[in-house]
């Protein structure tokens, strides 16, 4: 599926719903250059397993932070600062049985996830972006 978003409110509100048919297990995979909006769209994603969307952040040396509060906690990995090789030794393919894993800089993955959904985010220019989300 292909949508534009002319606003931060809107990416965050695809996000939602996404998030909202999420449940335990799912992954999401975000691809896109920095500032194409993939934290907000997780924010999103938050909103929509009833999490509070101001805990989602992009700190600067965290790679994976845990929201709770919601109907399934949600693990939020920034891959932006690691090397392949160290995206190997992080067992990302353990984590998420109990929770929703949404992960940033996806293309930074050694290898690939049988059945996630897939977000690429793309600037168009000032507030646009165009987001094709392909949910497996
Ligand atoms: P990323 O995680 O991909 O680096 P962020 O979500 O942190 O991106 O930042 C996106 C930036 O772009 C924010 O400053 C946001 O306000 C701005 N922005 C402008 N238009 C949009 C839009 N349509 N969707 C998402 N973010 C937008
Ligand atoms: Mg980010």
């Amino acid at each position: 599926m292909l949508l534009t978003t002319n606003s931060e409110a809107e990416t965050v509100a695809a996000g939602r719903e996404l998030g909202a048919r999420l449940g335990p297990g799912d992954v999401v995979l975000l691809f896109g250059d920095l500032g194409s909006g993939k934290t907000a769209f997780v924010r999103g994603i938050a909103e929509g397993l009833g999490i509070d969307p101001d805990e989602v952040s992009s700190p600067t040396f965290t790679i994976i932070q845990q929201y709770a509060g919601g109907r399934v906690p949600l693990l939020h990995v920034d891959l932006y600062r690691l090397e392949s090789k160290e995206v190997d030794d992080l067992g990302l393919d353990e984590l998420g049985e109990a929770a929703v894993v949404a992960v940033e800089w996806a293309e930074r993955l050694p290898w690939t996830l049988e059945g996630a959904t897939r977000v690429s985010l793309r600037h168009e220019g000032d507030d646009r972006r165009v987001l094709a989300i392909d949910r497996q």
